[in-house]
Formats: C-alpha cells, sequence, structure tokens
C-alpha cells in the first residue's frame, strides 16, 4: 500500500510503497482509511517534539485521526464485522489497567498510539483494537469526520470540563480559532451557558467563530488581555480555553483570568510561568487536558450524528501530504485538512 513515512527527524516525510498491516492479535482490527486528519502534532513529530518521550521508532507512518471501514477482523472481535464504517479513539487501550477500567484510555499503561508509538493513517489501511472503534451511523461518512478523532475529542474533553463552570452571567474565552477551536465554539454554546469570547489574530477565523456562536471576536494583539478585561467589566474570564500554549497565551492567560477562575491548557509547545502568590490571592485553577477517552468520542459522535457540531474541513488527496503539512506549518489551512486514499 501507499503511505507517507517519516524516516528522520527535521526532513520531508517521504509517500512509498509499505507492506499493509496484518492482523497479529485476536483483537486486532485492520481498518481501509476514509481519511486522516492532518494535525499539529504531527508537524511536532516531523520536528523530533517527541522524540524522548514516545521514542518512535523510524521508519514510520505518521497519522492520528482516523476514520474508515473495517477490513479485517481477529479472531476474537466480537462487535464489528467487515464493512463497518467507524472512527478511532486515537490510542489502543489494554482494558485491563486501573486506567482503562476507570474509563481513561489516555492514561493506560499499556498504551499503543497508532501515528505516535506505532504505525498511523497517512495510508490505505491502519491496525488498530476492537476497542478503540466506535461505529458511525449510516448518514455520517468517515472522510468527513475523521479529525474528530484527535481535534474534536480534545476539544470536548476540555469543553466537558468546563461546561459545569460555564454558568449563566459567566465569561469563556477561547484562545485560538484553528482546528479545535472552532469546534469548542460549537461545543460550548451547546453544552454550557456562558458568553463566549473568541481569541484570534485573524479576522477570517474570528468570522467563522461568530457564526459557529461566539457572542464576540477579540482580534489578538498587544491589547488582547485589555480587550478581554474590558469585555468583563474589569473583572477578567471565569474561564480561560487555550487551545494554542505558547509562552505569549501562558502569560495572558494568567493576567486575564478573573479571582476563582479556571485555565484550562490544550495547546503546548511553551513553558508555563506564573508567580505563586498570584496563584493563592486569586485562587486560580490550572488544569492540564489530553485527547479525551472513550465515552467522550462517544458522545460527541452522537453531537456530531444530530446535527449539533460541523467541522470545517477540506480534503486533499494522501499523495498531498507533505504539501499539506507544509500548509499547515504557514499557516495556511482554515479549519481542518483530511488526506482522502
Ligand atoms: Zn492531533
Ligand atoms: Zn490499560
Amino acid at each position: 500500500m501507499k503511505a507517507w513515512r517519516l524516516h528522520a527527524y527535521h526532513s520531508p516525510l517521504r509517500f512509498e510503497d509499505v507492506p499493509e498491516p496484518q492482523i497479529t492479535e485476536p483483537t486486532d482490527v485492520i481498518v481501509k482509511i476514509g481519511g486522516a486528519g492532518v494535525c499539529r502534532t504531527d508537524l511536532h513529530l516531523v520536528e523530533g517534539v517527541w522524540a524522548e518521550t514516545l521514542g518512535t521508532p523510524l521508519p514510520h507512518i505518521i497519522g492520528h485521526e482516523n476514520a474508515g471501514w473495517v477490513a479485517a477482523v481477529g479472531s476474537g472481535v466480537t462487535e464489528f464485522r467487515v464493512g463497518d464504517p467507524v472512527i478511532l479513539h486515537p490510542v489502543i487501550s489494554c482494558g485491563k489497567c486501573l486506567s482503562c477500567r476507570a474509563g481513561e484510555d489516555m492514561h493506560c499503561e499499556n498504551m499503543r498510539f497508532p501515528g505516535l508509538t506505532v504505525d498511523g493513517g497517512y495510508a490505505q489501511f491502519i491496525k488498530t483494537g476492537e476497542r478503540s472503534l466506535i461505529r458511525l451511523e449510516d448518514h455520517v461518512r468517515p472522510d468527513d469526520v475523521a479529525p474528530l478523532a484527535d481535534a474534536g475529542i480534545t476539544a470536548y474533553r476540555a469543553v466537558r470540563k468546563a461546561a459545569p463552570l460555564a454558568t449563566p452571567g459567566t465569561t469563556v474565552t477561547l484562545i485560538g480559532m484553528g482546528g479545535l477551536g472552532h469546534i469548542a465554539v460549537q461545543l460550548m454554546r451547546e453544552l454550557g451557558s456562558a458568553d463566549i469570547l473568541a481569541v484570534d489574530t485573524d479576522r477570517v477565523r474570528l468570522d467563522l467563530a461568530l457564526e459557529y456562536g461566539a457572542d464576540r471576536g477579540v482580534l489578538a494583539n498587544h491589547r488582547t488581555v485589555e480587550q478581554v478585561r474590558d469585555l468583563t467589566k474589569g473583572r477578567g474570564s471565569d474561564i480561560i480555553i487555550d487551545f494554542v500554549g505558547t509562552d505569549q497565551t501562558h502569560a495572558e492567560a494568567m493576567r486575564m483570568l478573573r479571582k476563582g477562575g479556571t485555565y484550562f491548557v490544550v495547546g503546548y509547545g511553551g513553558v508555563l510561568k506564573a508567580p505563586s502568590l498570584d496563584l493563592i490571592n486569586n485562587e486560580f485553577n490550572i488544569i492540564g487536558n489530553l485527547v479525551g477517552n472513550y465515552t467522550e468520542l462517544y458522545e460527541l459522535m452522537q453531537l456530531y450524528a444530530r446535527g449539533k457540531v460541523r467541522l470545517h474541513a477540506t480534503k486533499y488527496e494522501l499523495s498531498d501530504g507533505w504539501r499539506v503539512l507544509e500548509m499547515l506549518d504557514k499557516g495556511q489551512i482554515n479549519g481542518r485538512a483530511v488526506l482522502v486514499p
């Protein structure tokens, strides 16, 4: 089959012929890729950001936002058949460790992560496990929903944690209206009752956020903090969800959070520094977020199937993979990009 593989960090992926994945364990499932979402984490992988943490074996097929059709099942698979349309929870979790038993797939002690630690979905086929599959409703196409497997679930987990705090009269500020942010706006509209401020450096993305349900768009500039404080009568934002995660957004968030407020960190790469005096004096809560669990992806797919959340995505041929990653790097992708074999 054709696949994009990473051979060396800091150099382009190669589009090449590789062997198709094979069933080796009873719970294995081979999925024919219908769509593979393109994610900033893929760029970070190429840059070697994850090299030490994950020890990804090279060459490696990247791609961790996958949906398609079941193509083959192991002897122990009971709930899925060849031809079923599915979206893949991004990790293969063991189902036996304490974290799995608590429903937290992302904390699995024996986790494999296709696209990060084992071969992923920039290919015609991918191998996963039965536990990772969610069957799609008949009217839902795999190539339409692939980015929900990571961008969507990650936005959903953060919003779901924040929603109980997003009571009437509160303000939630969403920083970054890209692939995750535009989904988060819709989810916050659906699950919370707060006023929603959308922050981005780009007018087009802010317009999209307003269309998706944000109450106000804040054009990010040197006065971002002042703008948010002005829009909250000087109090600051009760909730901030940061989909960017740079030194700058971390620092700004600490200056525009209301006393007792909660800062959800989703985007990553920067260093968050805050005087401990500010934390205790303002009773700030800071919460990290990593993708989401199986149930959260299931719930998100329920919302999608009912038309409660839309995905702004553009489809490209699988063979365009590297060009699309370069476009993402240059900020030329609006919403999300999907590779279709
Ligand atoms: Zn991702
Ligand atoms: Zn486990």
